[in-house]
């Protein structure tokens, strides 16, 4: 059985990231919130962060408006309203090196994820960027994630499961999600999966072109 990193995207939620975290300090393991910027520039929300990032967990940026894939915002501040106003919030709480979720609409992976120019942006800051391979659709069967996330780990090496700590019913079944993966003889681990890394530290390691718009990006 394999390696599995737990991330959990869209928060911070008040009715549901206490709960995330609460779970993952009595099963003792690290985790990521790819977090929203307009969830955080909420100074109560944020404190949610806070909480995530003193108790050790990766705390990394997934936009601001979660609105519009980057691939397909054309506007010609998309890069300065998503990614660079969910920084500035984030401030000290971001990780070094920063980290940075595209969204995918349903976790699709497409040329929607990201534009050149948000490519040329995580290059420029130096971003690590993080995308997944597995996304037990938490948001479609609340109840019934678990299963297909369990069956998803037991398939591969190395899982980076996206979960959303926004989901209240979802989330009611963190504990025995982590329980089971236990118990099936997966690691649990706070590392990405090389595969899910096309950049680190601002370098291009991977190729990238599945999933920028347009794809005339230098690839690996
Ligand atoms: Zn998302």
């Amino acid at each position: 059985m394999g390696d599995v990193a737990l991330s959990f995207d869209n928060g911070p939620d008040p009715a549901v990231t206490p709960h995330v975290l609460d779970v993952l300090a009595h099963r003792g393991v690290r985790a990521s919130f790819f977090v929203l910027g307009k969830n955080i520039a909420s100074a109560d929300r944020k404190k949610l962060t806070e909480r995530a990032a003193a108790e050790r967990h990766r705390i990394g940026n997934h936009s601001f408006t979660h609105r519009v894939p980057l691939g397909n915002d054309t506007g010609s501040d998309a890069v300065e309203r998503e990614i660079a106003a969910t920084e500035r919030l984030l401030g000290a709480l971001a990780e070094n090196p920063k980290l940075f979720r595209p969204f995918g609409g349903g976790g699709k992976i497409g040329p929607h994820l990201l534009s050149p120019a948000a490519v040329d942006h995580l290059i420029a800051n130096q971003y690590t960027c993080v995308l997944w391979n597995c996304v037990p659709e938490d948001w479609i069967d609340q109840d019934a994630w678990v299963d297909r996330a369990l069956a998803d780990a037991a398939s591969k090496p190395e899982t980076l499961v996206v979960m959303h700590d926004v989901l209240p019913r979802a989330m009611s079944h963190l504990d025995r999600f982590i329980g089971s993966l236990l118990d099936a003889g997966h690691r649990i681990v706070a590392e990405f999966p090389a595969a899910c890394v096309p950049i680190e530290r601002g370098r291009v390691v991977r190729d990238m072109s599945g999933f920028v718009a347009g794809a005339d990006v230098a690839t690996a």
